[in-house]
């Protein structure tokens, strides 16, 4: 797995609520296949209220951590969609 560089992938992503399908996160996602993770230096737009949780339904939909060092959100299985 390559770092994630400064300037980060170029094709952005829309991330829903699963519950409410309020929108959560424009992001930057690098790579294929399922969100697992957000680095929060590569979100673009952020419509959350509290860090990581929904503002339409109130339910986490992630948890803050350290990735190498770099703060990111992991997000809990089955809370969001992305699009
Ligand atoms: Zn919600």
């Amino acid at each position: 797995m390559a770092k994630p560089n400064k300037k980060g992938p170029l094709r952005t992503v829309d991330i829903y609520c699963a519950r409410c399908k309020t929108k959560l996160f424009k992001y930057r996602k690098g790579g294929k296949g399922a969100l697992v993770k957000c680095f929060k230096e590569r979100i673009v737009e952020d419509h959350t209220l509290t860090p990581c949780m929904c503002p339409g339904c109130e339910q986490p939909f992630a948890r803050e951590t350290l990735i190498r060092g770099t703060p990111a959100f992991k997000m809990i299985g089955g809370k969001v969609l992305m699009k």
